[in-house]
Formats: C-alpha cells, structure tokens, sequence
C-alpha cells in the first residue's frame, strides 16, 4: 500500500481548520476536459463578491478595508491590535462576511475601533477605491457601528418565529421591506403566475422598497451584480469551445442567456437541461441556488463548484439509484405519500475541482438539485457526493481523539473504526441519491407550506430515509455492505452526534439554528423520547478517574431503533405530504432547537481539551497552466502550495468585481 504524503489539515485559526482537497485521477482526464474545467473554474471564482455581498450589506467594504489594513498597514504589526484584526479577517474570508458561516452571529472583533481607524489612515487606504464612500471618514462612520456595536444587525439570518424575520435578519436580500410585506408580494406573484410549474419567485433579486413602492432589483447583466456576472457569463462562454457534447454547451449556453437576462423561466429550462447532461465527466454549478441564506428561504445565495466524475466509487451510487424503485416501494411511508414512479434519481461521485462562493471555504459533501419541486417530479434531480472532500475530513481526523473522549465503550469505538467511514458514505449517498428524491406532495399541497420550517423537515425526511435502509439487508444482498452489523457504527454516530457532539458547534447560551443541525437534533432527541419507556437508547453518566462526570449514548436495542426511525420517516413525509405546518413547528421547536445548558457546558469542555476545531473549510487548489514551446496550452496541473492569506488575498485582487 502506497500512502502518499499529502497535508489534508493546514492552518488554523478561532474555531475553524483549514483543509487541503486532491484532485484525485487529474491527470487522466484529457487536455480538452482540464481545459474546460480551467474556463469553469474562472466563472467559479468571479461570483465570490456577490455571496459576500449577499451575507451582509457592508461586508464588501469592511473586507477591502481589512484587507488594505493587513497588506499594507505601516504601524505596529506585532500589537494584540494587529493580530486581533488579522484573526477577524481569516473569519470574514472564510464567512464571506461579518457573520459566522454555520451559526450566523456576528463575530466580536479583538481589536479596538480607535485601533481600526488609526491603521487605516497609516495604510494605503486610496487602494480601496473610495469612489461609493466618499472619503475615508465616511467609510469609517459606516463600517465602525458594524463592526463594533454588537446590537446593530447582530444576526445574518433570524429564523425566531416570534419575531419579523426580515427585519431581524442582516442578510442583503430585502431593503426598507418588513416580513408581511415580502409575504404579500410574492403570494401576489404566485397567484398571477403559472400554478403547474411555478417559477422560483425572488430567487435572483433583491426585494426593494422606495417611495412606497416594492420591487425586484434582479441579479442580471446590466442590473445588480452586473460586473460580476458579466465575468462569468465571459467564462463560461470562454469554455464552451471544449465541452464534451452538445448538451454542455447547450446547458451553458442557457445559463448564460439566463445570466443576462435575469429571466427565473430560462433558469428552469437551464435545470432541465443540466439534468439531462449525464454523458460528460465533467459538471458544473454556478449560479443562485440555495435558500439558506435566506430566513424566508426564497433568495438564492450564489455558489459555484466545478468537479469531474470519480469512476470508481460512482459505481455505489447507480447500484442504489438504480434500485430506486425498489427502495420507494419499501419505505415506510403511507402508500399515499409515495412516489408510484421514481423517475432520474441518479447519483454520481464526483471530485471537486474549484470551490466558489457559498461553497468556499466551508462546503458541502453532497448536492442533490435542482431545487424546484415541480421539476423534480416531472424530471428528476440530480445528486452528487464529493468524494474528495470527505476523505479530505476523514484523514485529517484521524487520531485527533474524539472517538476515543465521546464513543461509549471498546466495541463500539472498533466497529466506528471500521465501518465509520463506509456507512458515512452510504448514508449520504442514500440521503442524496433517494432521500430528496423520495416521496410526494399531496395535490394542492404547496411545496412552502412549512415555511421556515420546510428546510429542517426536507433535511430530516433525507436522513431519515438514509437512516432506515442503512439497516436493511438489500444493502448487503447490493453488496454495498459486507457485514449485517456495519448499520450499528452509523446509528450509534449519529444518536452521538444528535444528542451530544454537535452541541460543539453551537456558542454557549446559543440556540441550533441551521437547519441541518436542526435536523439531526429533532431526529435524534425525537428517538431518544419514542424509546424511552423500552429503553432503547439512555445518556449514562461515567465518572472518569479525575472524578469528572461524562456524559455517554448508549444504544441498547439496534433492531427497536430502526423501528423508531421508520416510525419518524412516516410522520416527516406526512408532514411533508400534507403541508402540516403546526406539526413541523411543534417538532422542530420541541427537539430541533433547544440546549441543555448543563449538557452543552461538559461537551464543550470535554471538546476543548482534544483541543479540535469545530469547522472545517478547504483551501482551492491553484490551476496552473503550462505552456508549450508554441505558447500553446500544454497541460493544466493543481498546485496544493498556496497558503490560505495568499490564496484569499489573491481572490480579491483578480476575481474582484464588485
Ligand atoms: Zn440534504
């Protein structure tokens, strides 16, 4: 066995590791297709001002004052001053804004605001291209409360159901509009337009009201965000001479013409046709597309991610998605709720090749779009898992201890040891390749009826359905798994996770607010409660030999688990199906959200002495072309060296647009 070195972990700093990815098999891919993957890396990078912008109206001003602070400041770059500022940058790059990526506060700064001000008038302040603020001082005046005043739009995105959502929420996606004005105006649109196959309404604009009166300011060539889109329009058209087939270039060719003219109908015959290119290694996603971002899940932020097919494991993937039909068939969901055809669940394993906006440098592992429901029941979705990535999580996890602090016993650390990352992948795969797919709306049923509930619902439902063929003996007769026991070291994972480790991520006092930890929290508290009379799963206390009391899962019947999250699936698609709004509210709010003050104060200690960082981003791989004796393209090859500063420095500079 050949073991290659290669730094997965880099730097770290406050809460987060930075991470290496490979591009594993690169270098078999044909010049043509590198050179493809070249041009859509390009577009990839030019949106990385939008999604900063989009998270918080000053963050574009306050990243280029920090930035021109930290390349040029002439005063003390050794004082607390200085590398508190320097710390709150590599926060605001990794964020794409002053708010945190996963728990949406806004950070508090270690520096001081007389320390701010000073630094930047002995920086090179005139390269920040004061033209919009004036003068320095007026930039100061604007940024300064931001930064330093921790009531003044504390929150990226409020989800609190008590309050207006939109008001409370600092994201860039509505101006001078409250939350029953937002409702109101989109109801309107959804009511005048095509009630089979809507368009995302607001999807790719922001909502403004002036003198009175409310409208779209549309994300398009020529409108908001114009310079920026205009070079990834520029890019993606600069690649369409190597696509692999015409169905690529026909896909870029309407994202284009979508770009330019901000029309959502061009969008959805952009999704469908990006559906049906299945022949090409290559893929792409660039544009706006998830509604996290978003208290009232409407607005897309941008992103982009380019990858290539990885051969080998995408084999898993179409033996489960080519038993899709038989998965359907088998869940246990009421027969009325399920799909009686599946159509394209289809399922590829892919290796990233450049990250961008909403994906960088905090990423998903999985992708399953597009979005719209209608498409989706009438054409399918497609999925994708990120192998790259999540091996790049689990070798820089290795032997970092955390097993061994939060795994109840031997046994189960061995069986985690030896089917963790298998079952991991398996379950995303299910989550992805079935879990979204699965299932229908009842007619009249509108796919929002659960309002800023729906995201947490959508997610736990995916799990959920992951969760209950992890334990089925199709698995093994697929030969996906190879042992009946392996589902243990995921169940036992994610009641862990669910219960108790998560809680790591969250600030103490804080609430879980993102709806995938809402997710895992409702589905496992919710299971802890539905077994408590036999005992299925208990928290059992260990004192350790310094008389310090831990808290451990332990699952005691496997087999009554996997009932109780068959029981759930069935209730979520219920939910789903039927639009029942109290019932995705009471669940989400009795499990999905609340902390143990107690509990979350020992995992947080018990989790600072392995001394791990919660969050994880990756540092882009740098595409280098090598020219030929002609000048002409030889090769296209990753370069790993780049530091994280470099790397973000950098992308200001060249993909600087906005
Ligand atoms: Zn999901």
């Amino acid at each position: 066995m050949k073991e290659n070195i290669f730094n997965y972990a880099d730097e770290r700093f406050a809460d987060v590791q930075m991470l290496r990815y490979r591009l594993e098999g690169f270098e078999e891919l044909t010049l043509k297709q590198k050179t493809l993957i070249y041009c859509l890396a390009k577009a990839t990078l030019y949106g990385r001002d939008i999604t900063f912008d989009q998270f918080g109206k000053y963050n574009l001003r306050i990243r280029k004052a920090l930035e021109c602070i930290y390349t040029s400041y002439r005063g003390d770059r050794n004082s607390k001053d200085f590398s508190g500022l320097t710390e709150y940058l590599k926060r605001v790059w990794f964020s794409n804004g002053i708010y945190h990526h996963y728990g949406c506060d806004k950070f508090i700064p270690t520096f001081s605001e007389s320390f701010l001000r000073e630094a930047l008038q002995h920086s090179d302040y005139q390269s920040i291209g004061l033209s919009e603020e004036g003068s320095i001082d007026t930039l100061l005046q604007t940024i300064c409360p931001v930064i330093f005043n921790p009531d003044l739009l504390p929150k990226r995105v409020n989800k609190a159901a008590e309050e207006d959502i939109i008001l409370t929420s600092a994201c860039n996606y509505y101006e001078g509009v409250s939350q029953a004005e937002v409702e109101q105006f989109y109801e309107h649109l959804k009511a005048t337009g095509n009630a089979d196959r809507p368009v995302s309404y607001g999807l790719n604009s922001t909502l403004v009201k002036t003198d009175g009166k409310i409208e779209e300011e549309v994300w398009r060539s020529g409108g908001k965000y114009g310079a920026a889109i205009d070079k990834i329009t520029e890019w993606l058209e600069k690649a369409i001479p190597y696509t692999e087939n015409e169905q690529q270039a026909k896909v870029i060719r309407l994202l284009t013409d979508y770009y330019k003219t901000g029309d959502l109908s061009v969008f959805d015959n952009y999704s469908i046709e990006w559906l049906k290119e299945q022949d090409g290694r290559v893929d792409f996603l660039n544009g706006f597309i998830e509604v996290y971002g978003d208290p009232l899940g409407l607005k897309g932020s941008w992103e982009g991610i380019v990858e290539y097919k990885d051969l080998e494991a995408t084999r898993r993937t179409q033996i489960i998605s080519g038993n899709a039909q038989w998965f359907e068939d088998h869940s246990p969901v009421d027969s009325r709720f399920r799909k009686p055809i599946v159509k394209g669940v289809t399922a590829n394993v892919i290796c990233a090749a450049m990250l961008g906006g909403d994906e960088y440098p905090s990423s998903a592992i999985g992708i399953n779009l597009p979005n719209a429901d209608w498409i989706r029941a009438e054409h399918g979705s497609k999925s994708v898992t990120i192998s790259n990535l999540t091996r790049a999580y689990s070798k820089a996890a290795k032997g970092n201890g955390f097993r061994e602090e939060f795994v109840i016993d031997r046994e189960t650390i061995s069986l985690i040891d030896r089917y963790g990352d298998k079952t991991d992948d398996l379950h995303t795969d299910l989550h992805e390749c079935l879990g979204h797919g699965s299932g229908r709306l009842l007619p009249g049923v509108s796919s929002d009826a659960l309002k800023n509930y729906g995201n947490t619902i959508e997610e736990a439902r995916a799990d959920l359905f992951g969760l209950y063929y992890m334990a089925d003996s199709r698995l093994l007769e697929l030969g996906l798994l190879d042992n009946a026991e392996a589902y243990k070291a995921q169940y036992y994972t994610y009641m862990m996770n669910g219960l108790l480790t998560q809680m790591v991520r969250i600030e103490p006092g804080k609430l879980i607010e993102e709806s995938h930890m809402q997710n895992r929290a409702l589905i496992a508290r919710w299971a802890f409660d539905l077994g408590k009379d036999a005992n299925v799963v208990e928290l059992v206390s260990h004192t350790d030999s310094s008389g310090k009391s831990k808290t451990f899962v332990r699952i005691n019947d496997y087999a009554a688990l996997r009932t109780i999250f068959a029981q759930e699936l069935a209730e979520i698609q219920r939910i789903k199906s039927e639009g029942d709004f109290e019932a995705a509210r009471m669940l989400v709010e009795k499990y999905g959200i609340q902390i143990d003050p107690m509990l979350h104060t020992e995992i947080l200690e018990r989790y600072r002495e392995l001394g791990i960082a919660p969050y994880k981003g990756f540092i882009n791989p740098r595409l280098t072309v090598v020219y030929g004796t002609k000048g002409q393209v030889a090769d296209i090859i990753p370069d790993y060296t780049e530091s994280y500063e470099h790397q973000m420095l950098r992308y200001s500079q060249e993909y600087g647009t906005l």
